[in-house]
C-alpha cells in the first residue's frame, strides 16, 4: 500500500468492527466502479438525489428514501424534519430565528437508550427530554412525556442498547397515539437485511443507517427511509439547498456509491457469510482456547448486537495480561491488528471484516503475545 507507506500511516487488519475511527468498511469494487463513474460527469444534483433515492426506496420496499452523509447527519436531518415537516413558514423561522422559535422541538428518549450519536438532536436545535432511567421506563412515564412542544421520540435499535426499555411496538403505539411520529436510529442494524424495511413496516416514521457500515457503502454516506410527508421533510434542509444541511453535504459520488452498495448488500448471500464468521469464530476459540491460562468462546449476538458471532478471548490473571494491554499490544510489530477490548481481561475477536487468511494472522498473534507473557510471568505492556 504504497499511498499510505508514503504518508506514514499503518494500514490494519480489522478484527475489531466497521469502526469509524479506523475507516469504517472497505467498499467492494461494484461501489467503487459506480463512484468512479460519477466522478466523471456534471449533473444536476436535485434531480440525481431524487433519483437515487426513489430507487434506493424501492430496492428495500420502503414508500421513501433519502441519502445523506451518514446516520449521524440523517439524524439531525430526521430531528430538523420533525422540527418544521415541510411548512415553508417554519423552515424560514428556523433559518431566521434560530430553532428555539420553532414550537416543536422536543425529542423524547428513554434514558436506557441515551449513547454518544444523541448530540445530533442537539446540533438540529432540539431539546432532549429523557423518560425513565438506567433500568427501566415505564409506558406512563413516556405518555407524560408527550407535549405540544414533542416534534419526535427517537429510538434507538439493537439488543444491546436499551436494557428495560419499552420496545419498539409499544413506543410507536404510545408516540402514534398522540400523532408523535417515531425516529428510528437503526445505524449498525444490518444483517439481517430485513431491517432494511422491517421498522417501517412496524410502524417507524424514519428509520437511519450508516452507508459505511454493514452496507460497505462510502464511509461518509448514510440512508434514510420511512414516510414520504417527512423524507419530503428532510429533502428540505438538505444539501444540495444552502440551509442547515449544507454542512453535510451529499457529493455525487457517495450518491451512486450507496445506490451500488444497497445493490450489492441485497445481493449478497447473508448464510454463507454467516457461516464463513462460524468457521473463523469456531477455529478461534478451539485454538486459543487450548492454551494454557486462555479461556475462549463463541459471543452471541455480537458487536451492536447484531446476529453475528464473535469470540471473547480472557487471560488468566496469572499471565500478567489486561485486555487494553493486549489491544495494544496486537497494534504493535507486523501486521497492526485492531480488536476491541471487552473487559480488564479479555478481548472480542470479530471475523466480519477480515480477509482471507487474516484469520490465522489475528490466531497467532494473540497466541504469542500470550507466550511471551508466559515466559516473562509479567505484564506485556510494561
Ligand atoms: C455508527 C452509529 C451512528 C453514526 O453513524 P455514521 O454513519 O458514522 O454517522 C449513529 N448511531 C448509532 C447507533 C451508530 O451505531
Amino acid at each position: 500500500m504504497s499511498l499510505y507507506d508514503d504518508l506514514g500511516v499503518r494500514p490494519l487488519v480489522n478484527a475489531n468492527a466497521s469502526a469509524t475511527k479506523i475507516g469504517g468498511t472497505l467498499m467492494p469494487k461494484p461501489v467503487l466502479e459506480a463512484m468512479l463513474e460519477a466522478a466523471g460527469a456534471f449533473v444536476d444534483m436535485h434531480d440525481l438525489q431524487r433519483k437515487v433515492s426513489a430507487r434506493i426506496a424501492s430496492l428495500t420496499r420502503n414508500e421513501a428514501a433519502l441519502v445523506c452523509s451518514g446516520a449521524s447527519a440523517g439524524l439531525v436531518l430526521s430531528a430538523l424534519a420533525c422540527m418544521t415537516g415541510s411548512d415553508t413558514r417554519l423552515l424560514g423561522q428556523l433559518l431566521q430565528d434560530g430553532p428555539e422559535s420553532l414550537p416543536r422541538r422536543d425529542f423524547v428518549m428513554q434514558c436506557g437508550q441515551r449513547n454518544p450519536y444523541d448530540p445530533a438532536l442537539r446540533l438540529a436545535g432540539g431539546r432532549i427530554v429523557q423518560v425513565g432511567n438506567v433500568l427501566q421506563t415505564f409506558a406512563w412515564e413516556l405518555e407524560s412525556a408527550l407535549s405540544e412542544h414533542t416534534a419526535a421520540v427517537l429510538f434507538f435499535a439493537g439488543s444491546h442498547l436499551g436494557f428495560g426499555s419499552l420496545g419498539l411496538d409499544e413506543v410507536i403505539a404510545i408516540a402514534h397515539a398522540a400523532a408523535v411520529p417515531v425516529i428510528v436510529d437503526a445505524a449498525a442494524q444490518l444483517p439481517p437485511r430485513e431491517n432494511l424495511w422491517r421498522f417501517t413496516e412496524r410502524g417507524a416514521d424514519l428509520v437511519l443507517f450508516s452507508g459505511g457500515k454493514s452496507l460497505h457503502g462510502p464511509q461518509s454516506s448514510g440512508l434514510i427511509v420511512g414516510r414520504q410527508d417527512l423524507i419530503d421533510a428532510c429533502e428540505l434542509h438538505a444539501s444540495p439547498h444552502q440551509r442547515f444541511a449544507r454542512a453535510m453535504k451529499v457529493g455525487k459520488e457517495e450518491l451512486v456509491g450507496l445506490l451500488a452498495a444497497v445493490e450489492w448488500y441485497l445481493a449478497k448471500d447473508e448464510t454463507a457469510e454467516r457461516e464463513r464468521l462460524e468457521a473463523v469464530t469456531e477455529e478461534w476459540v478451539d485454538a486459543l482456547g487450548s492454551i494454557s491460562g486462555v479461556t475462549a468462546r463463541r459471543d452471541f449476538p455480537g458487536t451492536d448486537g447484531k446476529p453475528l458471532p464473535r469470540a471473547i478471548v480472557s487471560f488468566d490473571v496469572s499471565l500478567g495480561l489486561t485486555g487494553p494491554g493486549v489491544r495494544t499490544a496486537m497494534l504493535e510489530g507486523e501486521p497492526a491488528i485492531d480488536v476491541a477490548v471487552a473487559g480488564d481481561l479479555s478481548i472480542y475477536l470479530n471475523a466480519e471484516l477480515l480477509r482471507a487468511s487474516e484469520g490465522d494472522l489475528v490466531r497467532d498473534k494473540v497466541a504469542r503475545i500470550v507466550a511471551r507473557a508466559a515466559l516473562e510471568g509479567g505484564d506485556v505492556d510494561s
